[in-house]
């Protein structure tokens, strides 16, 4: 059995492997430009952000009914399960759905059938998480999360999330006040494409209280030092940064740099399906010793929206404690 961890940073439309988009493609009557599945996994050659997701907004067409966003985040959990993940914070993107025709309600209530039965059928608790695409505008995303109230019982928090460059934080001061109101936990993606000054912002304006990557944090030891005084997590994707060249290699990846800078860093799979990899995975090409990977654990648990459950998150850290390689 894998480490116990907690997930904390996955979107869950970039779980759709290729073989469960042909499948919801043939179900729905929804054309794909692909030949196959190996022509869909050649195309996961990135050259940066963008290019991602192009063609994770492309393949999301297949997802149409309750049942598609049902069966995607189950096989998520399963997978996430194998992996030793024993909680996750799911991310979902109701505009690229909004936008298609697809409902909030099909969206939240067909994830939360997988969600909501995750803890008995794979033994992972969970928390829903809903991101606002930067690239749009702030009124899309006051609409979206407007749109969220009749289900705010199954959303935890928001989160900012797709192109980073020439959207900063501030364009989204309002709809973070607004959902702050409605008792909703915030996170935002922010120093992965774009500057540290966008780290600060996300802190100062949109009151995050972990910041997504953060990667770009390094180029200023301000900063630095405030993430860690303050305890702020950082959620880490270290095969993301790698296909989306932030960084150029695993080797060169600043992660064990940044924990001995005292940060409070977490490992995460992103977009899986299209990375190469689940979280596990991500521990493991990082080649870590083994106890600052039960640091980077107990990290995960510590940085998790279980406020509302402690006795859960003791149970969770005992049992990184107790883990034996
Ligand atoms: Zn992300």
């Amino acid at each position: 059995m894998p480490l116990p961890k907690a997930e904390l940073h996955l979107h869950i439309e970039g779980t759709l492997e290729p073989e469960l988009a042909f499948a919801l493609a043939a179900r729905n009557g929804v054309e794909l430009p692909y030949a196959d599945t190996d022509a869909i996994r050649a195309a996961y050659d990135f050259d940066d952000l963008q290019s991602f997701l192009n063609l994770y907004y492309e393949l999301m067409a297949v997802l149409r009914t309750e049942r598609d966003f049902a069966d995607l985040a189950d096989a998520y959990l399963a997978r996430a399960a194998a992996q030793g993940v024993r909680h996750a914070e799911v991310f979902f993107d109701p505009q690229a759905h909004l936008a298609r025709g697809v409902s909030m309600e099909t969206v939240v209530e067909g994830l939360w059938r997988a969600l909501g039965e995750s803890e008995t059928r794979h033994g992972v608790s969970t928390r829903l998480i809903m991101c606002f695409l930067r690239d749009e505008s702030a009124e899309s995303a006051m609409d979206t999360l407007m749109a969220a109230k009749p289900y705010l019982d199954r959303i935890t928090g928001v989160g900012l999330d797709s192109a980073e460059v020439g959207h900063p934080p501030v364009k989204f001061r309002e709809v973070y006040e607004t959902a702050a109101a409605l008792g909703l936990r915030r996170v935002a993606h922010a120093g992965e494409e774009g500057p540290p000054e966008y780290v600060t912002e996300a802190l100062d304006v949109l009151g995050v209280e972990r910041v997504d990557h953060g990667l770009r944090c390094l180029e200023d030891p301000a900063l630095v030092a405030r993430l860690v005084r303050d305890r702020i997590p950082l959620t880490v994707c270290p095969l993301s940064n790698v296909r989306l060249r932030a960084v150029p290699d695993l080797a060169a990846h600043p992660l064990p740099a940044m924990l001995d800078a005292g940060l409070l860093c977490t490992v995460n799979s992103d977009d899986p399906a299209y990375f190469g990899g689940y979280v596990d995975d991500n521990f493991r090409a990082l080649n870590l010793p083994e106890e600052r990977q039960r640091e980077l654990a107990r990290n995960s648990f510590l940085a998790s929206f279980l406020e509302d459950d402690e006795e859960k998150r003791a149970r969770y850290l005992a049992e990184v404690d107790a883990y034996a390689w």
